[in-house]
């Protein structure tokens, strides 16, 4: 009952639609990952394991090419560094505009009586 277990790592890549063939193809081409996403339909996040799978990577000082080095579980190069460094602080700056907007709404609303279910915690199978 065994299995035959000497596959080559070829074999073990995981099978590409023809969208994620595509989407890898642009990835290896430099295209930003929106451009990606809007052409296949990809999210690029599940994608990056795919590109380690087919040791396919994005040009490096692009954020795909530093989510690629991430992927691949390896430092991220000067170049990539750097832009994704900037990716990153925007992501932050765009998440403190969306929190401010928030605690904004939450001052509008605060003289409303919270609606939060206190439930007392049971104890499920202590026996006493
Ligand atoms: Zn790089």
């Amino acid at each position: 009952m065994t299995a035959p277990s000497n596959a080559t790592a070829e074999d073990e890549r995981p099978r590409l639609s023809a969208a994620q063939a595509v989407a890898l193809t642009l990835l290896r081409d430099g295209s930003p990952a929106a451009t990606i996403q809007r052409r296949t339909g990809i999210a690029l996040q599940g994608l990056y394991p795919l590109a380690v799978a087919w040791q396919i990577t994005a040009p490096c000082g692009t954020v795909e090419g530093a989510e690629c080095h991430i992927a691949r579980g390896e430092d991220t190069c000067k170049p990539c560094q750097r832009v994704k460094g900037k990716a990153d602080a925007q992501a932050r700056a765009q998440r403190k505009i969306r929190d401010t907007r928030r605690q904004v709404t939450a001052t509008r609303t605060s003289h409303r009586p919270q609606a939060r279910n206190g439930r007392p915690r049971s104890r499920h199978g202590a026996a006493t």
